[in-house]
């Protein structure tokens, strides 16, 4: 039905009161969210935190145990996912190995019963728009990984649906090329200017791509926000933990050495290393202690800092910069490390 409508104008997606359970396991619960028009909205989270569940009710694939899903203020929780205006990509990309790249792509269109002349004009568009308008003669084993990839986005793109549904499409990429392929999707998403769903496990992919990122855990979302917002300022232990490393400093620790009265979280690249009688200013907070462990990482280099009390803080200091702090400081000097109390994080 939603073929008629020329070209596709994005739509947010609403999900209000959402559970899901199978039998008595409840895979998520009282789930409010809202997918704004346009934007690139990611689910991140670990495995069986319940986001592909929901990326599958947005679809229509699974219903709500309880509550609603509107797609662009339309209430389509009894909607059947063929009449919904969603399509999704999935990570095996699910390509026909008999057919050609063109009828592959096509294929919606044929079992929607589109004339042969539109077809024809469509596929070249969504071919286009991902970029490989001249391999469409070919079949799926003549495509690399990447170009497969990007054939299943083509194949779902020309449907023009309103929400693009993705599950961890790059999953079965190698890290160069799934980076490679990051920036596209961002590039393509901005061109089509359609709503994209993404749901991955990696923590950077989210980062990277996304508008907002929604953190899953057991079934709940436990912080929505920037990319920002949710690595600088994470709600909780959680989203601390999940993203990247963390320093997580219990109460009684946090008050004596960063003043907070509560759990908190600081980044180990907000944290610096000076040698004893270097100055600090009054809006930094530091510990002494004794190096424990020096890690390269290529860009980085990791410090372990162990303090007399034997709390442990990690910094990471980028190795380009013009401070030499990797030569500097070895396994076992003893420093100080600093950080700017704007940058430590109240999570409880
Ligand atoms: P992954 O990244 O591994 O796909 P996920 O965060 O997407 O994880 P879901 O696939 O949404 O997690 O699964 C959430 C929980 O619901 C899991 O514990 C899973 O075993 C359970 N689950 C999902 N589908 C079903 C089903 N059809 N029947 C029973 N349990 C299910």
């Amino acid at each position: 039905p939603y073929l008629d409508g020329g070209a596709s104008a994005p739509a947010g997606v609403s999900l209000q009161g959402v559970d899901k359970r199978f039998g008595d396991f409840t895979a998520v619960r009282s789930l409010d969210l809202e997918v704004r028009s346009g934007e690139f909205f990611s689910m991140l989270g670990p495995s069986g935190s319940g986001k592909t569940t929901v990326l599958r009710m947005i679809a229509g694939f699974e219903q709500p145990t309880t509550g609603t899903i509107a797609l662009g203020g339309k209430d389509v929780t009894n909607i059947a996912p063929f009449d919904r205006e969603v399509n999704t990509v999935f990570q095996d990309y699910a390509l026909f190995p008999h057919m050609t790249i063109a009828e592959n792509v096509a294929y919606g269109l044929r079992v929607r019963r589109v004339s042969k002349s539109i077809r024809r004009e469509r596929v070249q568009a969504a071919l286009e728009q991902v970029r490989l308008g001249h391999v469409a003669d070919r079949k799926p084993s003549q495509l690399s990984g990447g170009q497969r990839q990007r054939i299943a986005l083509a194949r779902a793109l020309i449907l023009q649906p309103r929400v693009l549904l993705l599950d961890e499409p790059l999953g079965a990429l190698d890290k160069q090329l799934r980076e490679q392929m990051q920036l596209e999707l961002k590039q393509i998403q901005r061109e089509i200017g359609i709503t994209f769903i993404f749901v991955t496990h990696d923590q950077e992919e989210a980062l990277t791509l996304s508008d907002r990122v929604a953190v899953f855990n057991e079934g709940r979302i436990e912080q929505i926000g920037t990319p920002t917002e949710v690595y600088e300022r994470p709600a909780t232990p959680f989203v601390a933990g999940f993203l990247g490393i963390s320093n997580l400093l219990d109460a009684e620790v946090a008050k004596a050495v960063t003043g907070l009265d509560s759990l908190v979280s600081i980044r180990p690249e907000r944290i610096s290393l000076r040698t004893l009688d270097a100055s600090i200013s009054p809006d930094e907070r530091s510990v002494v202690g004794t190096i424990d462990e020096v890690v390269y990482t290529g860009p980085s280099t990791r410090f372990v800092v162990i303090d007399e009390t034997g709390m442990r803080l990690i910094a990471e200091v980028q190795n380009s910069g013009t401070s030499s702090t990797r030569h500097q400081f070895a396994r076992g000097a003893t420093v100080r490390a600093v950080w700017h109390k704007e940058h430590v994080a109240a999570v409880a």
